[in-house]
């Protein structure tokens, strides 16, 4: 290691060590009730999914498949790769089908969780980072969901960071709540209706549909919803702590093996903040990136286009060394 790399090395472990305040604009009234509420009603709903009537093997199955779909699809492929950091291109219709699924996991809309990702990499680490976790691993992880967040209010920050998307019809009508909340509840009755329908046709009783269709809800909405959110926030907090770096990139993202395998590649979080707009978050032969594999199946359907790679890692390119 240069001369060089060992004082940016050790510049970047003090800074992982410091302890950040919370950001400023935190307003008196710190709790946002609605965001509160809602964790801990979907964190109750999720816990049915053990008790007896509710629990189901092809609930399990559907929150495992749900992961990928809505989390992996929706959140990781579209709001992030794709609207966030623009890492490709693929068709308008199934970009706004994306943007449907990455809807159904209540982590907002497209416009706000786009700008306030942007604000993340803007301020990764510092003060005015919305999620750091140097300000507390919970923080992190989320705290910042259920505070009141001056700086985070949906039309300042939308407008700040993501005029793009607001220009955009669609998106612009996604921030309508009544859009949301329809897109959202039809979603939740898919759920309900296909497995009381699945029974049914199988021949079922009334009851046993009914008991199948609220075991498909329970797994599909209220688990599927809680590990998404988990997984994301995962990102957010256990990405920026425990890990290790390919990049001396100046805040403490990392690339950690458990958040990289539970997200389907999201993990690789150090690289991603050392090349924000690659599709590419997996770098090395090791980090398995699953998001990135299904932009590249979607490319050889013809469904995606100008995928954006980061420069070829090497071990002594001058960036990594730690
Ligand atoms: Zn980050
Ligand atoms: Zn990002």
């Amino acid at each position: 290691m240069s001369v060089e790399a060992a004082v940016r090395a050790k510049a970047e472990a003090a800074l992982s060590r410091q302890r950040l305040p919370l950001p400023a604009a935190l307003s008196a009234n710190r709790i946002h009730w609605p965001a509160a509420i809602a964790l801990v009603l979907f964190h109750l709903g999720a816990t049915l999914a053990f008790w007896p009537f509710f629990f189901s093997w092809s609930g399990v199955v559907v929150a495992l498949l749900g992961l990928y779909v809505f989390g992996t699809l929706g959140i990781n492929l579209c709001y992030h790769r794709l609207l966030t950091h623009r890492g490709f291109v693929c068709p308008k219709w199934l970009e706004y089908s994306f943007a449907i699924l990455g809807m159904c996991c209540l982590q907002h809309t497209p416009a706000y969780w786009v700008a306030i990702h942007r604000r993340h990499h803007q301020f990764a680490d510092a003060q005015d980072d919305p999620h750091s976790p140097l300000a507390g691993f919970f923080w992190g992880h989320f705290g910042w969901v259920v505070a009141n967040n001056d700086d985070l209010k949906d039309s300042v920050v939308t407008q700040r960071y993501a005029k793009d998307l607001i220009r955009d019809p669609f998106y612009a009508g996604l921030e309508n709540s009544v859009a949301a909340v329809v897109i959202i509840l039809a979603s939740w009755a898919f759920f309900f209706v296909a497995g009381f329908a699945a029974s049914w046709l199988m021949g079922g009783t009334l009851d046993e549909a009914v008991q199948f269709g609220a075991s498909i809800f329970v797994w599909g909405v209220f688990v599927r919803t809680v590990l998404v959110w988990h997984i994301s926030w995962s990102v957010n907090s256990i990405a920026h702590l425990w890990g290790y770096r390919n990049y001396a990139t100046g805040e403490g993202s990392r690339n950690n093996f458990f958040v990289g395998f539970i997200s389907n590649g999201e993990g690789w979080h150090n690289n991603h903040h050392a090349h924000p707009n690659a599709a590419m978050h997996g770098h090395r032969w090791w980090e398995f990136d699953v998001t990135y594999r299904t932009i590249r199946i979607l490319a050889l359907l013809g469904l995606a286009r100008d995928i954006v790679m980061p420069p070829r890692y090497t071990a002594d390119s001058g960036e990594g060394g730690q």
